[in-house]
């Protein structure tokens, strides 16, 4: 039987919806939840992204403002501009759009901008909060749009094994972080380029997920027959066809074995821009309070 499909979009729905009384509430107080979004250059992929993201800010009652800087901008210009926003108390969340030129420290972004308005979760100050598994800190919104999506989807996590192949500091080892914390409780082994036998140590996850980013990487003889698969991957790849499309890094046989995946487009993508509004909600909260 062909897997159920967890549909990232209606969670997201829901997450957005969620977040209205939280809007209303800060708007009586006379404060506008307001996020920044700086785009270095104008890679085609990233505008995308980015006009995502003020579209959802628009749903959910966020004002946005969208900072368009030259990709031949100085380093240190573009950290001003982060000090500038900073500085500016009527902006709650500053998120600046990936990737950067490889010529800029994407780490030294990451550092600069303040860790309450970190709304992509990616300072160290945010994760050592979540190493520590305390309260108050903002969790980069993938994992949590990954751990939201398993939960709302009635996946059991607890007790489970976990299998994440990728072990990026966006995705991968903080997910990993997320699903091992005590009362969430999976037992999580994290797999990367140079985990030997991979499709061996992919078919022992109860829970596997892919963050790699190499296009049908899991084939189906990864997956133990019921697994529930998460696909956070995005390729864009050209079909036989001369056809462009998005893949995930999940083989579509995948879903004659699995017992529950998640689709690309339409699975985790969705639920990371709906973290992304959460953030930045809280974020707002916390700095009005
Ligand atoms: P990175 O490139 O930062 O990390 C990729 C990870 O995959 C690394 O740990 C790497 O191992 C591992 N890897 C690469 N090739 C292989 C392989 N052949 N076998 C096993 N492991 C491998 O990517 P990200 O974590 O940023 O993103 C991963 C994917 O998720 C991408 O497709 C990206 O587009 C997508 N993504 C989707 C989001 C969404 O909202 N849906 C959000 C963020 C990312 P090593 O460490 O050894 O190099």
């Amino acid at each position: 039987m062909p897997a159920r499909i967890l549909d990232g979009r209606a969670c997201a729905q829901e997450v957005e919806a969620g977040l209205a009384p939280r809007v209303a509430i800060l708007t009586d107080k006379g404060v506008t939840p307001h996020l920044a979004v700086v785009l270095v250059g104008g890679d085609h992929a990233s505008q995308v992204y980015v006009k995502g993201k003020v579209r959802a800010c628009a749903r959910v009652g966020i004002k946005s403002t969208n900072i368009e800087v030259p990709v031949t901008i100085a380093f240190s210009d573009l950290l001003s501009t982060i000090d500038e926003l900073n500085a500016d108390l009527t902006i709650h969340g500053i998120l600046v759009q990936s990737p950067l030129p490889p010529r800029m420290d994407e780490l030294e972004v990451s550092e600069r901008i303040s860790v309450q308005k970190d709304v992509d979760g990616f300072h160290p100050a945010n994760l050592g909060l979540l190493v520590q598994a305390r309260k108050g800190g903002l969790v980069p919104c993938t994992p949590a749009g990954v751990l939201h999506m398993l939960e709302w989807g009635g996946v059991e996590i607890a007790s489970k094994r976990v299998v994440i192949v990728g072990r990026s500091r966006i995705v991968g080892m903080p997910l990993a972080l997320l699903l091992a914390r005590k009362g969430v409780d999976a037992t999580v082994t994290i797999a990367h380029s140079r985990t030997p036998e991979l499709p061996a140590v992919c078919c022992e996850a109860d829970v596997l997920i892919a963050a790699v980013g190499v296009a049908g990487l899991v084939k189906a003889d990864w997956v133990k027959p019921g697994a529930v698969v998460v696909d956070v991957g995005v390729n864009r790849i050209v079909d036989a066809d001369g056809e462009s499309r998005l893949s995930g890094d999940v083989d579509p046989a995948v879903a004659e074995v699995a017992s529950v995946i998640t689709p690309v487009p339409g699975g985790v993508g969705p639920m990371t821009i709906a973290m992304l509004m959460q953030n930045t909600v809280t974020a707002a909260e916390l700095q009005s309070a």
